[in-house]
């Protein structure tokens, strides 16, 4: 059995850049175990998909590129692209990988984690066999965890998770539910190509009253598409729809049923952009971690698990407070924060996590969202 300081588990932005910042920390041995490519979830992404949020070279500036996974890169520059694709961004983060000759093990599942006593580790199982790591930092993340049953009937419908392109989506009536990014997205694209989309959804998130954090209120790209759809008359929203079932019907095709007794006949399997698992990729090792009222993972300040010392979580489904770190600008901001605590536990020099343009500003100060709006 192999031992190291340190293993990350997937190798998504959050496992490939808190490996580059593991990296700056002298004498540390650690590894990444990915179950499948690097970039997994960016690979599955519809094909149409964009990134929302805008990449742009700002890194020698102090601004890193808002997609970067560290200080110096920029997806804009790798691609070429302002909104790059799924394929484009897993492509980047291969590129990084490969560059900076990280330990990543692809195809390697985590299948089975056991903490040790006394605060000794964890004995991690793959089909490659067994590894014993002293601490580990789980990033899983949640697009592989879509939530297909938010209500019954659901298993009718299709998750915008499953889709692999909205051209081979059969049909030119379709009926999305949920009015976020991913519910958006779907009815943007269908109407694109030229489909009649009834969007159903329970409240605007694009209403300027609401919060401006991204992670609860639709990003400006998604509302200029939106807004662009819905001029072009094929897209059709509407509001106040709580869905609390899908029936098929004979000869109907479906029937989605709300909450206030609306209903609607639709020929097509409704598309779900109703959101993921709670917890996501976590879930998987869900007796290592503390979970609160709402089936949200409780972390100390450090994003090490309140049940399980020497066990972090990065990504999107870490949340302190009412800071919800869903993006890749906002977790990365984390890293140096883990490999900081990491290297203090083992006694390592962190020094280096400092050095560079915008290191330990933007990617390990955890201060910087402190009560702040961003
Ligand atoms: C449609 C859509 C658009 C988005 N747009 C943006 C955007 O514009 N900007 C932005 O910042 N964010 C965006 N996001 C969110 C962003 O994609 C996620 O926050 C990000 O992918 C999370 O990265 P991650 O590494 O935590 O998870 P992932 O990218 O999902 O990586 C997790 C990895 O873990 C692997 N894994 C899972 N279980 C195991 C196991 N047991 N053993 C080994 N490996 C395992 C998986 O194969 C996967 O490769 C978007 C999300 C979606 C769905």
């Amino acid at each position: 059995m192999r031992a190291l300081d340190v293993v990350v588990v997937g190798a998504g932005a959050a496992g490939i850049g808190m490996a580059l910042a593991l990296q700056k920390i002298p004498r540390l041995r650690f590894g990444v175990l990915e179950a499948g490519r690097i970039g997994e979830s960016f690979h599955r992404w519809p094909a149409e998909t964009r990134f929302i949020t805008p990449s742009f070279y700002s890194n020698p500036f102090g601004m890193a590129d808002l997609n970067a996974v560290n200080e110096l890169s920029s997806p804009a520059i790798f691609s070429g692209s302002e909104h790059p694709s799924g394929e484009q961004f897993a492509a980047y983060l291969a590129f990084l990988a490969k560059g900076h000759e990280l330990p990543v093990v692809e195809n390697c599942p985590v299948q089975h984690v056991a903490a040790l006593e006394r605060s000794q580790g964890f004995r991690l199982s793959t089909p490659q066999g067994q590894l014993r790591a002293r601490f580990l930092i789980w990033a899983t993340g949640e697009y592989q965890y879509p939530d297909l049953d938010p209500f019954p009937g659901a298993q009718w419908c299709l998750h915008y998770a499953q889709v692999n392109s909205w051209k081979a989506v059969a049909g030119t009536h379709h009926t999305v539910i949920g009015g976020y990014e991913s519910g958006v997205d779907a009815a943007v694209n269908l109407a694109a190509q030229g489909c009649a989309v009834r969007l159903l959804v329970r409240k605007s998130s694009w209403d300027p009253q609401s919060t401006y954090d991204p992670s609860l209120s639709l990003s400006p790209y998604s509302r200029e598409r939106l807004h662009r759809q819905v001029d072009s008359d094929r897209l059709e929203i509407l509001f106040g729809v709580d869905v609390i079932r899908v029936t098929q019907g004979q000869g109907i095709g479906f029937r989605v049923h709300a909450s206030d007794g609306r209903y609607w006949d639709v020929p097509q399997p409704p598309i779900l952009g109703t959101g993921f698992v709670k917890g996501g990729g976590a879930r998987q090792i869900a007796g290592l971690w503390q979970w609160d009222g709402d089936n949200r993972i409780v972390l100390s300040e450090a994003d090490e698990s309140t049940r399980t010392p020497g066990l972090f979580l990065i990504g999107p489904q870490v949340r302190h407070d009412t800071r919800i770190y869903c993006f890749i600008y906002k977790f990365r901001q984390r890293f140096g924060l883990i490999a900081h605590s990491i290297a203090q536990c083992l006694g390592l020099d962190s020094q280096a996590l400092q050095v560079g343009v915008g290191a330990w500003g933007p990617f390990g100060n955890s201060e910087c969202c402190e009560g702040c709006e961003c």
